[in-house]
């Protein structure tokens, strides 16, 4: 059923541009399609919902050749180091200047357009480099349709212009040369042009069907020629897209603006963006409110291959939002889907963990085993003197002095059965404890049941007792029920890390 497996996409994040266009969707994509979204969990579900909403159900149209319109070619700018890229990028924005209303001021907003005289339209992305067109890919976004390559005309080929020829080429992305600098009288394009055949860049004058324009990029020179050339490339290319059906993006930037909150600058891959759409993208979702150029005027919608600003973003936490936008057919459709990546999510860094833990059980058990073997030659006083040896920074840690109790601050008190489980949990404590805005505090941690000590120090941090295969007795139980300290047990390590998560994310600060 066709339209299930467009409902399924949107739980996935899979955007279908990454496909090949017109491709047939074999058992397999379909396949891990479905397995992606949990839809076979999900579909009687949705099927009730979409009776319901009926007129509202996310329909992709097939792709009729009559719908589809050119839209402008988005172009990466590469180069080695130094070679211009920065420049390059200003001045072509600066081309744009003399046509923007008075009073606009230019914006980085991650991409923006030129506008030749001819009426064509180019968006540049104006984060230059191979990093970020690396990044993006690596994210599974696939923005770029031409690469502008800028080797400076008195350098030539460089470490890194040879790894922009390569990451061009893997992504299967179309070159221009912009020879640069050629302002400088010690500039030689020439050779720069015969430098590349060893790279398997084949300039026009030499038979190939790589275009080279000479430029200087500082002094503004040549650089519509340039952009004549990227407009040739994309004519070349048939870049079309379908501005009517539904819409779907990709995410270039996001950021928090100090007087409009989060925002993303995203371009629009096909249909078209109003103010007003339902948007997913990653694991949050937007109802847009303003949508704004580079030049930070308003626009009321935005069609493929032109980059915006979107206002209107619910949650808003980094990394969160990233990837592919979607529209999606409605609010709580929309709250659905973020939830259920979230979950997927969830269940991936679970399955994660618990893999760490396995891991580092195994470890241990070895090791014990090893020590074990080294021992049985000893008596059994000597056997135990060396095992308290071991153990004893385990057994008397010591607590930090400190009176005042941060808001921010989980204390926690870890006890285990054996010095393996307990170090197990340190272990995968210690990498969360970096990333949240939550900080965690182990004050204590040793092996045996929960004692009065343990109670009375969790009392004086406002702190939570996490027990392993221990146990608290009544007296202790109810010592801790007088004094407000809550104790947990746990017999398995993950669910132990994940109540303790728990306790981290309902200490935050309330989310924006
Ligand atoms: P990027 O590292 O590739 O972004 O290079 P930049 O744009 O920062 O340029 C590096 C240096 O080269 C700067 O000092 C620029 O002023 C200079 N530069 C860039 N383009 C030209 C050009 O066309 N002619 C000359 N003479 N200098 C240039």
């Amino acid at each position: 059923d066709v339209d299930h497996i467009y409902e399924a996409l949107l739980y996935t994040d899979i955007n279908l541009d990454s496909l090949e266009p017109d491709s047939i969707l074999d058992e397999d994509h379909i396949k891990l399609i479905v397995k992606k979204s949990g839809m076979k969990y999900k579909s009687a579900k949705l099927k009730e919902e979409k009776e319901r909403e009926n007129t509202d159900a996310v329909k992709r149209p097939p792709a009729d050749p009559a719908v589809l319109t050119p839209r402008p070619p988005v172009v990466t700018i590469l180069g080695h180091v130094d070679h211009g890229k920065t420049t390059l990028l200003d001045s072509l924005r600066k081309t744009q200047v003399a046509s923007m209303e008075a009073g606009g001021i230019t914006q980085h907003i991650g991409a923006f357009l030129v506008h030749l005289p001819s009426g064509e339209k180019i968006t540049f992305l104006d984060t230059p480099g191979h990093a970020a067109f690396s990044a993006m890919r690596a994210r599974g976004t696939h923005v770029t349709d031409i690469v502008i390559l800028v080797i400076a005309a008195e350098d030539g080929v460089m470490q890194q212009t040879i790894e922009s020829i390569q990451h061009a080429k893997n992504a299967g992305v179309p070159l221009i040369l912009a020879i640069n600098k050629c302002d400088k009288p010690e500039a030689d394009p020439e050779r720069v042009k015969k430098e590349l055949l060893a790279h398997d860049v084949v300039c026009e004058e030499f038979g190939g069907d790589v275009q080279a324009v000479n430029i200087s990029a500082l002094k503004g020179e040549n650089l519509m020629v340039l952009a004549e050339a990227t407009v040739a490339l994309a004519e070349m290319l048939e870049l079309k897209a379908d501005s009517t059906g539904l819409v779907e993006g990709t995410v270039i930037e996001s950021r928090k603006d100090k007087g409009k909150g989060p925002v993303t600058t995203a371009i629009v891959q096909r249909g078209t963006l109003r103010k007003g759409c339902v948007l997913v993208a990653g694991k949050t979702w937007a109802k847009v409110r303003f949508m704004f150029d580079e030049n930070g005027k308003a626009v009321d919608a935005a069609s493929p291959g032109i980059p915006v600003e979107i206002m209107g973003w619910k949650v808003f936490r980094c990394g969160a939002l990233e990837g592919n936008v979607s529209v999606s057919s409605c609010q709580q459709r929309a709250h659905e889907v973020v939830a259920w990546r979230t979950y997927v999510e969830q269940q991936e860094r679970m399955k994660r963990d618990v893999e760490i833990i396995e891991a580092k059980q195994k470890e241990h058990r070895m090791e014990y085993k090893e020590k074990q073997e080294k021992l049985a030659h000893l008596t059994w006083r000597q056997r135990k003197a060396v095992l308290y040896k071991a153990n004893k920074h385990l057994m008397f840690s010591r607590p930090k002095e400190r009176t005042e109790v941060d808001k921010n601050v989980l204390s926690v008190i870890v006890k285990g059965d054996v010095d393996g489980s307990v170090e197990a949990i340190l272990n995968i404590l210690d990498s969360y404890d970096a990333d949240g805005e939550c900080k965690l505090d182990v004050i204590h941690f040793g092996m045996g049941d929960i004692s009065e000590t343990d109670i009375n120090l969790a009392e004086a941090f406002n702190g939570v007792v996490f027990g392993f295969s221990v146990k608290a007795n009544e007296s202790i139980k109810r010592l801790a029920a007088k004094k407000g300290v809550k104790i947990k047990l746990h017999n398995i390590i993950y669910k132990l890390i994940e109540d303790l998560k728990d306790e981290l994310s309902s200490r935050l600060p309330p989310s924006v």
